[in-house]
């Protein structure tokens, strides 16, 4: 007699070099109060913040990962730079590790699904591990043609390092301690919080494939990220607040751009696809409903692989799966 058993998956290994840092940057935040409250060093969290997070969300997400707008190879290098000053590793890392979210959100090769493995996983244990250390060239060959890229995608801590030198040169030793430990802290978990909390918390306004959400909360905190449930839906907008009201500071600051010409070509959703749940059928209504409820993450949405990503649209289904064009 014969038995076939599948080999259980074997344990994740701590990444020491990665995760030593990591959680120590976290324990030096207590010494804050060898610089006492004054509003400079608030306005130095807050614009440190808020540009690298800028760099993040156009950069890294919607640039690198999802070749939303076009720029030239200058900008395309500053925006990969801005990003890598959020100390996330390398700018083709981050980018090829997106993809493969899209490719297979919330199921089984999801790498940081937290229905699959939970909160603390989808948030950061999963870069803490061995397992993602290297950049899967393959899932972005169109941006590793570039070699300044390569190069920053190696040597990133260079970006973070230049920062640091910038803000100590300008304010010495507090300035250094509010953007290098308590504003990277913050878009740590800023950044962190789309890959655990926005697919937990929210509303669904849109049948995806995954359980995305959308929260206004988290994109005041990640410049628009916060309207997951549309991004995943249609994942290649410049813009993820797709209505006047979901508010989009990264989109803003795009829109700007594009008028003087530094981006150009954003992408945007059309009505048809911005406003198609209204044509929803009061069964995919409840399942919406059904899936926004607590603790309904935890269940990993019923997939139908048979279905094509060409078909997925016109089910009302978001393109979770669609392939990025290269
Ligand atoms: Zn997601
Ligand atoms: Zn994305």
């Amino acid at each position: 007699m014969t038995s076939t058993t599948t080999k259980p998956a074997p344990p994740h290994q701590w990444n020491l070099v990665a995760s030593i840092p990591f959680i120590g940057w976290h324990f030096l935040l207590p010494l804050v109060v060898l610089f006492p409250f004054k509003w400079e060093y608030v306005a130095v969290v807050f614009v440190t913040y808020y540009l690298r997070m800028f760099g993040i969300t156009a950069g890294y997400h919607r640039y690198f990962s999802h070749r939303a707008f076009k720029t030239s190879r200058v900008f395309q290098f500053i925006l990969a730079f801005l990003a890598q000053m959020g100390v996330q590793k390398g700018v083709l890392w981050w980018a090829a590790n997106h993809r493969h979210h899209h490719r297979y959100s919330d199921m089984e090769n999801d790498i940081h699904s937290p229905a699959r493995k939970g909160f603390w996983w989808s948030h950061m244990a999963w870069i803490l591990v061995k397992d993602y250390e290297e950049t899967n060239l393959s899932a972005i060959k169109d941006f590793a043609k570039y070699p300044e890229l390569v190069w920053l995608n190696k040597y990133f801590l260079v970006p973070p390092l230049v920062g640091l030198a910038v803000v100590y040169a300008i304010g010495g030793l507090p300035w250094a301690f509010y953007a290098g430990v308590v504003s990277t802290v913050l878009v740590w978990h800023g950044t962190f919080s789309i890959n655990s909390l926005t697919h937990i918390f929210g509303s669904r306004r849109y049948l995806t494939t995954d359980n995305s959400r959308n929260s206004f909360i988290l994109a005041l905190i990640t410049c628009g990220e916060g309207w997951h449930n549309n991004h995943h839906f249609h994942q290649n907008t410049a813009n993820q607040g797709w209505f006047w009201w979901e508010v989009d500071f990264t989109f803003y600051a795009l829109k700007v751009l594009s008028w003087f010409g530094v981006v150009s070509d954003l992408r945007l959703p059309s009505e048809q696809t911005k406003l198609c749940y209204l044509k929803y059928t009061d069964a995919q209504r409840a399942q919406l409903e059904a899936e926004a409820k607590f603790n309904a993450w935890r269940t990993p949405p019923q997939r139908k692989p048979s279905v094509t990503p060409d078909e997925l649209p016109a089910m009302g289904i978001g393109m979770a799966q669609v392939m990025i064009k290269r």
